[in-house]
């Protein structure tokens, strides 16, 4: 019987595990796991929810990495709606709110618990506390930990979060077999701005369109809730856009973000006219003009942005300054100055290069029988269910690799 290694515990371990033993010819399993429980990292996916994944989860499009087509194959070998259904018949129902997916508990202790148990009871031979920190390969086996494998799957994660596990030492493991790791930079968190406005919206929430421009080239744009911080923005759409400013921040990098999107500067203009000439208090201060249309705090800091002393009459503002309150309302611009580190990013941007492995099995081009799955390679998606299907697919093309199900 064969006899497999593999290194991390994490949800592409678990379920590269489960999708082994699953099978026919099931091997011998074993799972080296660093911290003294698997999958610490599940519980706080999705602010303790765990969105699973996502409806669009098997679009190339929304994943990234120096080949950005790599992750083609396998995403659509294992789809969000095959997981869905892998899960449902196993009991695990889901619920959808717009485009992602959630386990139906809304408990991401329930995705946790199913994988580790579920495993239990396949039979794999989970060991924790066991960081893995050398590999051995001989006579075309590899030794871990004292014992012999026929093959070994790296399932470490990055080095992202790494009080959750993932300390980048899955890296070191790849490079001690020749293989490249492509520069890793922190993604999926917070982006660092000039702060002398989100100081003063610290704690605010507001819906807006995000852009980023690096040397006054739009880059993307994202739509979402924007949270307002000490050190600059958070929220869904910075999370998006993170990556982009990690890599350019310095490099004339800056975000814009549009409080009214689905209007034009000339009709923002209008609105701020009409509500000027019908003032729903009297005399109309300059710190309640945008009151009926935004978010009051938001409001008062874009009109004192605007070098408007927000204790004036409204009407004694010009024209040309209040077409600058409604471009500014439409462009209020931030200067990039970084993100926040790998200390609070959910994933990490880069990992073991997708060239040195086949797109179809996983397994390594340089050493034989060794595959990688989830996030220790250089495939990273988007915020919102991505990375963890791609950490379920890729273990399923490991899993099948391995017992001889996708060798073409
Ligand atoms: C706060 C947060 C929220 C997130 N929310 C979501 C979300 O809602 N949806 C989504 O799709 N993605 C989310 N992510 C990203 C997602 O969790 C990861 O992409 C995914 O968990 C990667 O799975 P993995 O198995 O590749 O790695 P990991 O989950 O990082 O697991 C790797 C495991 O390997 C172990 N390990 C590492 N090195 C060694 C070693 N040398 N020896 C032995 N064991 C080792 C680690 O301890 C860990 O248990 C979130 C991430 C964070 C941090």
């Amino acid at each position: 019987m064969k006899r497999i290694a593999i290194i991390g515990g994490g949800v592409s371990g678990l379920f590269c595990a489960i999708t082994l033993l699953q099978s026919e010819n099931a091997p011998q399993v074993t799972i080296f796991e660093k911290m003294n429980r698997v999958g610490k990292k599940i519980l706080v996916t999705g602010n303790g929810r765990c969105n699973i994944t996502n409806e669009n989860a098997d679009k190339i499009e929304r994943f990234y990495g120096e080949n950005p087509t790599f992750p083609k194959y396998v995403l659509e070998s294992f789809t969000p709606n095959n997981l869905i259904d892998y899960l449902a018949e196993n009991g695990l129902i889901l619920r959808k709110e717009n485009d992602k997916y959630y386990p139906f508990s809304e408990q991401a202790g329930t995705v946790l618990d199913f994988l580790r148990l579920k495993c239990e009871i396949l039979g794999a031979n989970i060991l924790v506390d066991k960081k893995i920190e050398k590999i051995i390969q001989r006579n075309g086996r590899f030794i871990v930990n004292n014992q012999e494998f026929d093959c070994v799957v790296i399932a470490c994660g990055g080095k992202s979060s790494p009080h959750l596990g993932s300390d980048g030492s899955g890296y070191e493991l790849f490079k001690s077999f020749n293989h490249t790791i492509t520069p890793l930079l922190p993604a999926i968190t917070q982006i660092k701005t000039e702060n002398q406005f989100t100081k003063q919206l610290k704690g605010i929430k507001a819906d807006a369109n995000l852009s980023i421009f690096v040397n006054n080239k739009l880059i993307r744009r994202d739509f979402g809730q924007i949270l307002f911080a000490d050190y600059g923005i958070s929220g869904p759409p910075a999370f998006q856009l993170s990556a982009i400013a990690a890599k350019n921040y310095n490099n004339n990098c800056y975000v814009s973000l549009d409080f009214m999107p689905k209007f034009s500067v000339e009709q923002v203009k209008k609105q701020i006219q009409k509500i000027i000439a019908n003032p729903f208090t009297y005399p109309l201060k300059a710190e309640n003009l945008l009151t009926l249309l935004l978010n009051k705090r938001l409001g008062q800091v874009i009109v004192k942005s605007c070098e408007i002393n927000i204790n004036q009459d409204v009407y004694e503002l010009s024209e040309a300054k209040i077409a600058q309150i409604a471009e500014k309302i439409k462009d209020f611009k931030l200067k990039v100055t970084g993100v926040n580190g790998f200390n609070n990013a959910q994933i990490t941007f880069g990992g073991a290069k997708t060239d040195e492995f086949d797109s179809k099995t996983l397994q390594s081009k340089i050493v034989k029988n060794l595959y990688a799955c989830g996030e220790i390679l250089d495939v990273n998606g988007d915020c919102g269910g991505f990375n963890l299907q791609w950490a379920f697919s890729s273990a399923v093309a490991v899993a099948r690799a391995i017992n001889g199900e996708n060798n073409d």
